[in-house]
Parts: structure tokens; C-alpha cells; sequence
């Protein structure tokens, strides 16, 4: 078995409660794809190969708990008629749905693999990916067949908006997305989301979705609190989701149930960077005792980024999070997004996921926004992204 050994560390977060922060002058052995050891670089162990890092920093995979890559088209149009005053509405989904159904099976995967290929240079190593923008029992089923191929965490989101051939009829598309839909689809997926937001679905239709999918075996997760105050923050917690997302609308009564029920509440601050809207209060969460996770959201109309860097900048910025705690959720806390344990953190055991930073520390993930900082990005152990310096 090969082992490799990264040296010359100048600071490894591993997120291990023993090590008290991130360690300086550290090292790390990968071997079989996971972490085999961490500690001081004086007193590594020998390995089959090793690597010296120079004394850039290195920290866990990005662990990207909500996207939805499988689409055709984009939308930067509407994009541009945004930042020039007209507001967002969910209704735009309806235009990558069109754009998707007219796609071939092989025009939608070579879209996802160009933008899971983007997220690699940017050191995200675990995603989760939806459906979405078919809203039929065949393009629903297919995007997920499709994102089966690029990882584990895939997601029915046949409610995702309601498609225009049954606006006038919800409760039908309801019946479809929880029945037909819903057993096409659970071979694909892991998870079952809905869009529980006004102009989307209401409590209980998102509750008939989710009490569908958990009959077949899938976990739930929500789009929740988005565009305004709702029932479906407070709903997510009841029903005892891994994840509630956006989040960006929350009375008191919604932090209470975060801060009790043990769900994770995922902010997505590209969402509101992309269509101007006020952030999340990260700070909030935070201090009564939230979990809180950090993804992209990326998607074709209202966060076209796929760079955790960025929403980690954002959150530092505009959220109230420190560098330290903004890491924390998008490695850690996306994990817990997804119940993992085996990603998110650089602990002996974990997948060797992780990321080598063109930089001393990960302070300057959000010190310097917008910079391609991401040197090398391993998964499994073995270099995705990179100058080749590592096991392939
Ligand atoms: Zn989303």
C-alpha cells in the first residue's frame, strides 16, 4: 500500500478538538485514501513518497451541501436585467427548465462535469447536487441518473417550482412529484428537498414531499425562508431534517427551533451577493448555538458562482462569521448538512480530502476574495487538481 506524506505544512486545520487550532510546521501521511496521521512535520513518519508544501497552508475538502448542476443554459440576461433594477422572483427557474428538457443526456452531463471540474480548482471535494429543472417523471429521473455519476449526495427536487403546464392545477403536480416522479427518482437519490417559499410550495405540500420521500428511504432537506418570512424553517426542525437552506428570514421563534432540534441551518450568501438581497445573520445563529453550514447554492439564475472561497469571504464580510468559523461551515458544517462524518475535517481516519492553499494560512481565504488561492485539491488521497506534485 502507498503511502504519501505532505510536509512542510505551515498550517494544517485538521478541525480536531485535541489539536486547539489549526497546527503550525505541520505534516500529514494519506494512505489508502484516507488520513493515516497528522502532527508536527519534526516528528512525521517515513512514507512510500513524500511532497513539501513550503509552508503553504492546507485545510479540509470544501464540502459543498447544496447546488443544483444538472441544467442547460444560463441565465445571464436575467442576471444583467437584475443588477439593473427588475427584482428576483422564483418564476426564472422556469427558463432553465425549458432549456434543460430541450438538452441531451450528454449536454447535461458535460455541463455537470465542467462545473464539478470548476469546483475541484477551488477545492471543493464533496458536493451535493439536485434535480430540479426537469419537473417530469423522465427529465426528474434522468438529471438524477445523470448526477449519480459525479457523487453519492444526490437530491430530488421535483418541487422545486411548479412547471408552467400545471400552474393552474399545484395540487396535481403535488401528486405527480409524490408519486410517479418520486419512484422513478429514489433509485437516483440519497435526499428529498422542497421549496417551501411563497410562490413555490406552501407547509403542507412540502410536508406531503417530505413524508413521500422518507416512505422510499430518503432523507430530508429544505429550501426554507428564502424570499420572506415562512412556516418552513420552523416545519424543517420538527420534522427533524439534517439541513434547512437560505435561511435569510428568521423570526426568533426560527432560531429557537434551529438552536433545539440539532438541524443544520445552511446559508448560502452567494444567493444574496447574485440578486442584491440582504444577508443572512450568521452572527445570530452562531451565538445561540446553531449549527451552521456554508454552501454555494450554484445554479443558472439567482448564484451563478461555485466558489466556496467566495461564500467564505462573504460570510466573513457581510455575516458576522470570523475566518475561523466561516472554514468550520464549509467543511464541517456542510458534512453535518449531509450526515457525514467522514469528510469535513483532516482527523486520522477522515478521507484524505483536502485543499493546499497559495498561502500561509487560511486567513486569506477571506482576506484576499476572489483570488485563485486553491493550489492543489486532493480527494481520496490523490491529486484532482494541481501542478502533478502528488499521487495521482
Ligand atoms: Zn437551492
Amino acid at each position: 500500500m502507498v503511502s504519501l506524506l505532505l510536509t512542510g505544512i505551515g498550517e494544517l486545520t485538521t478541525h480536531d478538538p485535541a489539536h486547539g487550532g489549526p497546527l503550525p510546521d505541520a505534516a500529514l501521511v494519506v494512505e489508502a485514501g484516507r488520513v493515516a496521521w497528522t502532527g508536527s512535520a519534526r516528528s512525521a513518519p517515513a512514507a512510500d513518497a513524500s511532497s513539501d508544501l513550503g509552508g503553504r497552508a492546507v485545510v479540509p475538502g470544501f464540502v459543498d451541501s447544496h447546488s443544483h448542476l444538472v441544467f442547460a443554459g444560463d441565465r445571464a440576461e436575467e442576471f444583467a436585467a437584475r443588477m439593473t433594477g427588475a427584482s428576483y422572483s422564483a418564476g426564472g427557474i422556469r427558463t432553465t427548465v425549458a432549456a434543460t428538457r430541450a438538452a441531451t443526456d450528454e449536454q447535461l452531463a458535460a455541463n455537470l462535469a465542467r462545473l464539478v471540474a470548476e469546483m475541484h480548482r477551488q477545492g471543493t471535494t464533496t458536493v451535493e447536487v439536485k434535480s430540479g429543472y426537469g419537473l417530469t417523471v423522465r427529465d426528474e429521473a434522468r438529471s438524477l441518473a445523470i448526477a449519480r455519476q459525479v457523487t453519492d449526495e444526490t437530491t430530488f427536487l421535483g418541487a422545486h417550482v411548479v412547471p408552467p403546464e400545471l400552474a393552474d392545477d399545484p395540487g396535481a403536480y403535488v401528486d405527480l412529484v409524490t408519486g410517479p416522479m418520486l419512484a422513478a427518482c429514489a433509485p437516483y437519490a440519497r435526499w428529498v428537498d422542497v421549496f417551501c417559499e411563497r410562490g413555490a410550495f406552501d407547509a403542507d405540500q412540502a410536508r406531503a414531499v417530505l413524508a413521500a420521500g422518507a416512505a422510499r428511504g430518503l432523507r430530508g432537506r429544505m429550501h426554507a425562508n428564502q424570499l420572506g418570512p415562512g412556516p418552513g424553517v420552523r416545519l424543517a426542525c420538527e420534522l427533524g431534517l439534517a439541513a434547512v437552506d437560505h435561511c435569510t428570514y428568521l423570526s426568533d421563534d426560527d432560531v429557537d427551533a434551529l438552536a433545539a432540534s440539532g438541524t443544520t441551518a445552511t446559508l448560502l450568501p452567494g444567493v444574496e451577493f447574485s440578486t442584491r438581497s440582504p444577508y443572512p445573520d450568521a452572527r445570530r445563529l452562531l451565538d445561540a448555538g446553531c449549527y451552521v453550514a456554508l454552501a454555494s447554492d450554484c445554479n443558472p439564475g439567482s448564484c451563478y458562482t461555485s466558489s466556496m472561497p467566495l461564500c467564505i469571504a462573504l460570510a466573513v464580510r457581510e455575516m458576522g462569521m470570523s475566518p475561523a468559523e466561516a472554514l468550520h461551515a464549509a467543511t464541517a458544517g456542510g458534512a453535518r448538512a449531509l450526515g457525514r462524518d467522514d469528510v469535513g475535517h483532516l482527523r486520522v481516519g477522515a478521507r484524505a480530502d483536502l485543499a493546499v492553499l497559495e498561502a500561509p494560512s487560511h486567513l486569506h481565504l477571506a482576506y484576499r476574495p476572489g483570488v485563485p488561492l486553491v493550489r492543489q485539491t486532493f480527494v481520496r488521497g490523490s491529486e484532482e487538481h494541481g501542478p502533478g506534485t502528488g499521487l495521482r
